[in-house]
């Protein structure tokens, strides 16, 4: 629903639901490659391991065992080469080795495979280089978060993985760092401070990017109100090279750069830049070599609703889009904005890939993006002209795309600023953050999708004064997610059902050619082959293999755990892997049941391997005892309630869960004993649990309020303990 790793939604009962550039680490033979970027002068003395540059990317087809790139090239199209687990093998396919990562948050990254060596990163931005033969670390490197520093990211300390390059592996950390470290030994050789405002919540979730000698990396926060941007660092030195705001600051300072002059004409009234304007870039950053440009997925506006953010109309520029950079000046190209004035949180951060394509009898370079909002996108790289907006799933904000103006048209009967309304897509969107893959040959993409509503209600205090007040510290969405709860559960019965999907789509007719519909709605990335397969991970804890050609599932593995992360493919001694991380929620904090893996087992932070033959079994895990202790006594007055709830969805809901049913991994506050009831105040306020990752919120909260909380919590455990005990309560 929110910023970073975009969990799974309020529900069916909700919604139903950068030091010293030059780190000599022997192996003074190899000089770095300078096929690209120029960075390795004279004197510089290339590390020995995972030498990828950009003739390697560039060229990742010559060598299909490896997986080179977060998207395995360039192109990030996610299609494996390889073919020996195919239809008639995959019935062989079995597990080769596991690896624990010791962590239970979810576990979202693409793994690198380069020359034999796994690179990737776990929750909290600790990375791993592991023998991909057979799953021993060889270094892990940490870059030591604050535990309680995940009160400042939505949807759980994750992170989507690393960029390889010339020998170093790059992260960017939770808090907002991004570090080189040596692709050989797992030493730091440079750390930047990438966050131009601490007092604002920014975090890294997403993967950087490297290209042309640098490194391009954005931010999360815009539900907490910061300000997005896109830094080019020099991936030798970490010198920055250059920045690109997404959304304008106050137009009375001087506009960092011309585009944001241009941006704040489509900003009217209001001060945006208080609240922070949102646009941020935490996702979905790609390199293109054929017009040496940097694409940016832009995300929501903060807060979310147009109104408080720019009450006289615009389209806010550049929310929700697309926007292409040179990658050597950060000098705008062009853009496409997927939708003007955003008011649902309809992010445009989605993985964006390139292809080329007969597109209405002309061979175009396109780019391709299946944004939250829920309208498939097909882009001419050249200039940005639209060539394709077909829905994928059920759009209720907007009833098309004019493919001449390029503008979604709106739906008014749809429109909330004067009654609540259930729209599709919700905030969690039509498709998220979770990747998508494309089979070349075909023209066919394969993604995870949704159909998953959120009734969206004004801010009332803001619809009856015409004042928005921002919360520091705190999530600032515009709408009122307390009055969201209540209204959610006034409407269960009228509620669209969240449903979630694999999706075989083709992006230039908009034919859905087959889809697969998922026991849970929030599931885990695709990976498409060569062996005509089809692989995704489920919240369930299931990984199935699909016939691309029709969906049919041809092999099933239980890990026991959620899976967000998609697979990925590589090759070695002549033997094809299917790799995936496993470890699910952080983020979802709503919307499951009983029977999703992360609530029924927990959640497993692990990498998997699996081989023609393998036979390594994972153990089952334990059921989860779900049921509601005895509660204290519920005191508080109908009134206190309200507020309780109110603050409850404000501070708590995010990670704890909407209506106090978490995810699985953070805890479900209705299983608090009365032991944990008699320290909540010290757990709330003094930050007792810090070290376990419950921040102390006494910057936000008062004594009171927090006591407004408990009883909130203790009221829902009360309404939920005869048949949540008795029954799994339905998550749709
Ligand atoms: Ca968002």
């Amino acid at each position: 629903m929110f910023e970073n790793g975009e969990g799974s939604t309020i529900l069916k009962l909700l919604f139903l639901t950068a030091f010293g550039f030059l780190l000599l680490v022997g192996c003074a033979e190899e000089k770095a490659p300078d096929a690209s970027g120029g960075q390795a002068g004279a004197g510089i003395v290339a590390p020995s391991v995972a030498l990828i540059d950009d003739e390697r990317i560039n060229n990742a087809a010559s060598e299909p065992g490896n997986w080179l790139a977060y998207g395995r090239d360039y192109y990030e199209q996610r299609f494996s080469p390889l073919k020996a687990i195919n239809k008639d093998s995959v019935g062989d396919l079995g597990l080769a080795w596991s690896m624990d990562l010791n962590t239970n948050y979810a576990v979202e990254a693409t793994p690198i495979m380069v020359d034999g060596t796994l690179f990737f990163s776990s929750a909290f931005s600790k990375v791993f280089a592991v023998d991909a033969r057979t799953g021993t670390e060889k270094w892990s490197f940490d870059p030591g978060v604050p535990k309680d520093f995940q009160r400042k990211a939505c949807c759980g300390p994750v992170s989507r993985g690393v960029s390889v390059y010339k020998g170093r592996v790059y992260v960017g950390s939770l808090d907002g760092r991004l570090i080189a470290v040596d692709a050989a030994t797992g030493d730091k050789v440079w750390e930047v401070d990438t966050v131009i405002d601490h007092a604002r919540n920014y975090t890294i979730t997403g993967a950087p990017r490297t290209a042309k000698g640098k490194v391009y990396i954005g931010n999360g926060g815009a539900e907490y109100g910061v300000r997005g941007y896109v830094t080019a660092y020099d991936a030798q030195t970490g010198e920055q090279v250059w920045r690109f705001f997404t959304v304008p600051g106050n137009p009375a300072l001087p506009f960092e750069h011309p585009e944001m002059e241009m941006a704040a004409e489509t900003w009217k009234g209001g001060e945006w830049w208080e609240i922070g304007g949102g646009g941020t870039v935490w996702n979905s950053i790609v390199y293109d070599p054929d017009f040496n440009h940097v694409y940016l997925g832009v995300g929501n506006g903060a807060p979310w609703t147009r109104a408080i953010r720019s009450p006289g109309g615009g389209d806010n520029l550049f929310l929700a889009s697309i926007v292409a950079l040179d990658a050597d000046t950060g000098e705008m190209k062009w853009y496409y904005q997927t939708t003007p004035g955003d008011n649902w949180d309809y992010t445009a951060v989605q993985d964006m890939m390139l292809a080329e394509m007969e597109v209405d009898g002309v061979l175009r370079k396109v780019l391709m993006q299946a944004p939250k909002n829920g309208f498939f996108y097909v882009i001419d790289r050249a200039d940005g002209k639209l060539l394709r907006a077909n829905p994928f799933v059920t759009t209720t904000w907007a009833t098309h795309v004019d493919m001449q103006t390029g503008r979604p048209v709106e739906n008014p009967e749809t429109d909330y600023s004067d009654k609540p309304q259930w729209i599709l897509p919700g905030p969690l969107g039509g498709h998220n953050w979770q990747a998508m893959s494309f089979n070349p040959d075909t023209g066919i993409i394969y993604f995870p999708a949704q159909d998953n509503p959120l009734i969206y209600a004004m801010n009332e205090e803001f619809k009856a004064t015409g004042v928005y007040k921002r919360n520091p510290g705190t999530m600032n969405l515009g709408l009122e997610l307390g009055n969201i709860a209540k209204l959610i559960s006034d409407n269960v019965d009228s509620a669209p059902q969240a449903k979630g999907y694999l999706k075989a789509f083709n992006p230039l007719t908009g034919e859905e050619v087959w889809s697969v519909e998922h026991p849970h709605h929030w599931n885990g990335g695709a990976l498409a082959t060569k062996g005509e397969l089809v692989f995704q991970g489920d919240a369930m804890g299931i990984l199935t293999a699909y016939d691309a050609a029709d969906g049919n599932p041809l092999w099933t593995y239980n890990a026991y755990s959620a899976m967000l992360a998609p697979p990925i493919s590589y090759e070695l001694d002549g033997e094809q892997y299917l790799a995936i991380l496993t470890g699910g929620g952080g983020d979802d904090f709503g919307g499951h049941t009983n029977d999703t893996a992360s609530y029924k087992y927990d959640s497993f932070g692990r990498m998997l391997a699996f081989k023609i033959g393998g036979t390594l079994a994972l153990k089952a895990p334990d059921i989860r005892d779900v049921t509601i202790p005895p509660q204290p006594e519920l005191i508080a007055s109908a009134e206190d309630l309200t507020r309780g709830n109110q603050l409850y969805h404000t501070v708590c809901a995010i990670c704890h869960g909407v209506m106090v049913k978490s995810g699985g991994v953070i805890a479900d506050l209705r299983l608090m004993n009365q032991n944990k009831h008699s320290i909540f105040n010290q757990i709330v306020l003094e930050g007792v649990l810090a070290g376990a990752g419950m921040a102390s919120f006494a910057d936000v909260l008062t004594a009171e309020d927090a006591s407004r909380i408990q009883q909130y919590i203790i009221s829902r455990a009360l309404e939920d303990q005869v048949t949540a005990n008795a029954v799994a309560p339905s998550g749709g």
